[in-house]
Parts: structure tokens; sequence; C-alpha cells
């Protein structure tokens, strides 16, 4: 399993991004690295390219040229694109890819990811981070989140999920557990996977080191 680089963590920020509650759920260790000692990841070119194709997704998307799946069934009123949010009390904030809105009044944020996804399902990684950017949203609208879209570029494949009040809870976990861990200093464990297969981690080489 390959590492999905931090594009977006602004390492000077004291208010933590949904990329790292995303990074913490993959491996505690790779928040550890950008937020206690300040590193930046070794990207790959795949990575890079990564990235200019999921900015070329959004634009297209802003074009109104649909890339989510039309079987979603859903009504649509408004959508917005690229928003930045932030909540005081979370001490968080972060950037949206898309937001739709229902003419019921539903909000669904909805995020692209410039990588395949698990065998057709969810990297858990991904629904914590958006998990995150929905209690965002709440602190910003004053809404109830109750479901979220992922769409996975390679693939095509456009994802939706419910978003309950215990996945919040457990997000609402994980931002604590990094906050403590950035207050402690403490180095948490890495994967366990590391210690048994090559992972295409941009710390690999960092973590060697330790
Ligand atoms: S090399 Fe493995 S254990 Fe180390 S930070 Fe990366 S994913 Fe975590």
């Amino acid at each position: 399993m390959k590492y999905r680089s931090s594009e977006s963590t602004d390492i000077s920020e004291k208010y933590l991004a949904p990329t790292d509650v995303k990074q913490y759920v993959f491996c505690p260790r790779v928040t550890y690295f950008t937020r206690v000692m300040r590193l930046k990841p070794v990207m790959g070119s795949q990575q890079e390219a990564g990235k200019k194709t999921h900015k070329k997704l959004t634009d297209l998307e802003k074009r109104r040229q649909s890339v989510l799946k039309s079987d979603l069934n859903l009504d649509i009123r408004n959508k917005e694109f690229e928003i930045s949010l932030k909540c005081h009390e979370l001490e968080m904030h972060g950037r949206l890819d898309m937001l739709l809105e229902t003419k019921d009044g539903e909000f669904i944020p909805v995020e692209f990811k410039s990588m395949i996804s698990r065998k057709g399902q969810l990297h858990v990684d991904h629904k914590y981070q958006l998990v995150t950017l929905s209690l965002l949203l709440e602190c910003n609208l004053g809404c109830i989140v109750r479901r979220g879209i992922i769409h996975y570029i390679p693939e095509e494949l456009t994802i939706q999920f419910p978003i309950s009040h215990s996945i919040k809870r457990r997000t609402k976990f994980v931002m604590k557990s990094i906050q403590n861990m950035i207050l402690s200093g403490n180095i948490p464990d890495g994967r366990r996977e590391c210690s048994m297969q090559k992972v295409g981690c941009g710390f690999a080489d960092y973590c060697r080191d330790l």
C-alpha cells in the first residue's frame, strides 16, 4: 500500500487539517514527522502526477461536466468548489473539493482522489478525512452532515457513504490523539505492515533512521 503524501498540510499552522487526520489514521508516525519534527515527505513522480490530475478533475466539475456517477440519484440545487473552512472550537482548518446542496437543503461534501480505491471500497483514512471536513462544515454552516462522497479519479469510481454520530465521535477522538501527541512530543508506533513489507512512504528514510 502506498503512502498518500500530504500536499496541503501547512506545518507552520497551529490548527490541524483534515490531512493530519488522514495521515494519522494511515500511520500516526507520519503525523509525528510532519507536526512534531516538521519534516516534509519525499514525493515520487506518481504523487506529483496525481496532484495535476486532481486539479484537472475539479476544474472539469466546475465547468458543470459532471465526473460523478449519475446513478447517485441526487437532486442538486447548487455546487461550490474549493471551499475554505475553519473552526476555532475544533482548532481545525481545511479545504473541501466540492460541496453539493440538494433541493431538500442537505449539504453533501465531496472529495476527489487521484489514486485507486481499496478494491472498490473506501480507504479508511480517506473516510476519516472526509468526516473531518464534515465536522468543519457543520461548524461553519450550522448544519448536520449525514453523508459524503469520494470520487476515485483513475477508476472513475464514485462512492457515497453515511456519516454517523459514531464515526464523527471516533474522528474527534483521532483529533484529540493528534493534539496530545503534539503536546507530549512522544513518537508513536508506525504501521505494523512496515515491518513486513515495503511501504511507499515519503518518510521511509527518516523512519529507518530512528
Ligand atoms: S515508513 Fe511506515 S512506519 Fe514509517 S512513517 Fe512511513 S508508513 Fe509509518
